[in-house]
C-alpha cells in the first residue's frame, strides 16, 4: 500500500480555499515531485501529509494510519521519529554551529550529546560539507546551509521526506548538487520524498510528477502524449 494519502481533502484559510478535494499517493521509496504554479495548494498540501495541517475534511494516511484523527501529540511524535522536513530557507539556528543544527533532532528525540554529535558528523563528508562541523551556520554559503538542512533532516532516518522548494533560494548549479544529494541518500536509504517544487529541472529528478491546480491534484501528462 503507499506509506503517505490524501484522499479527497478540503481545506479553506478563512474565506479561502486552498484545497479542494485534493487526491495524492506515494509508494515506499518513491521520489514524488509536487508541481504546479504559485497559490495552487502545494505547500498546503505537503503541511496535511507531513500532519501539521488538519484538512476540513477527507483523509490522511501514513503507512495505513489515519493521520487526521490523531491528537497534536501523536501527530507530532511521527513528524519527529518518522518524517524529515527541508524548506527553501530560514531553517537552520543561526548561532549553532553546523554540526549542532544536524544534532538538533536527534537531541530532541532523547539522545545524548555526544552520541548525537559523532552521528551528526558521519553526514559531513558524505554530503561534501566536511571541515565545515564547527563553522556557525550563520556563516555558511547557501549552498552550504542547504546541505546542512539536507543532512539534519536525514540523520534521524525519516521513512518519508517532506521537501518543499528546497532548492528555491539558490542557483541553479548549487540547486542541482542539493538534488544530487538529496535523491542519492534518499534512494540509499529507501526514503520517500515529497518533493514541492515549481522548477521543471527539479521535478526531473523525481519517479513521477503530479501537478496541483486550484487545489486539486492531476497526474503530469507530458506534451505529445494522449489523443
Ligand atoms: P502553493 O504552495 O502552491 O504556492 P499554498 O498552499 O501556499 O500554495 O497556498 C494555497 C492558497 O492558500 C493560496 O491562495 C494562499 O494564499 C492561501 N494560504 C496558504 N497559507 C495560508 C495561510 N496561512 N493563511 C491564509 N491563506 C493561506
Ligand atoms: P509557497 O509557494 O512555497 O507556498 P508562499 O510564499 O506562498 O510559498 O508561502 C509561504 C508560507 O506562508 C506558506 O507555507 C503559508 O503557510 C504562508 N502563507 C501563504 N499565503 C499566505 C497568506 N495569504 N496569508 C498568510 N500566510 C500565508
Amino acid at each position: 500500500h503507499p506509506i503517505v494519502e490524501a484522499r479527497d481533502v478540503v481545506l479553506s484559510f478563512g474565506e479561502t480555499p486552498a484545497l479542494r478535494g485534493a487526491d495524492i499517493s506515494a509508494a515506499p521509496g518513491e521520489i514524488l515531485a509536487v508541481m504546479g504554479p504559485s497559490g495552487s495548494g502545494k505547500s498546503t498540501l505537503l503541511h496535511c501529509l507531513a500532519g501539521i495541517l488538519l484538512p476540513a475534511s477527507g483523509e490522511i494516511r501514513f503507512d495505513g494510519r489515519r493521520v487526521d484523527t490523531m491528537n497534536e501529540t501523536q501527530r507530532s511524535t511521527l513528524r519527529r521519529d518518522r518524517f524529515g522536513f527541508v524548506f527553501q530557507f530560514g531553517q537552520l539556528v543561526p548561532e549553532l554551529t553546523a554540526e549542532e543544527n544536524v544534532a538538533l533532532p536527534l537531541l530532541l528525540g532523547g539522545a545524548r550529546r555526544p552520541a548525537a554529535l559523532t552521528k551528526a558528523r558521519s553526514w559531513f563528508e558524505r554530503l561534501g560539507l566536511g571541515g565545515l562541523e564547527h563553522r556557525r551556520s550563520g556563516e555558511l554559503s547557501g549552498g552550504q546551509a542547504q546541505r546542512v538542512a539536507l543532512a539534519r533532516s536525514l540523520v534521524t532516518a525519516p521513512e518519508v521526506l517532506f521537501a518543499d522548494e528546497p532548492t528555491g533560494s539558490l542557483d541553479s548549479l548549487t540547486g542541482e548538487q542539493v538534488m544530487d544529494l538529496l535523491v542519492t541518500t534518499a534512494r540509499e536509504q529507501g526514503t520517500t520524498v515529497i518533493l514541492v517544487t515549481h522548477e521543471p529541472r527539479v521535478a526531473a529528478y523525481a519517479d513521477r510528477e503530479v501537478i496541483v491546480r486550484d487545489g486539486r491534484v492531476n497526474a503530469y501528462v507530458p506534451e505529445g502524449v494522449g489523443p
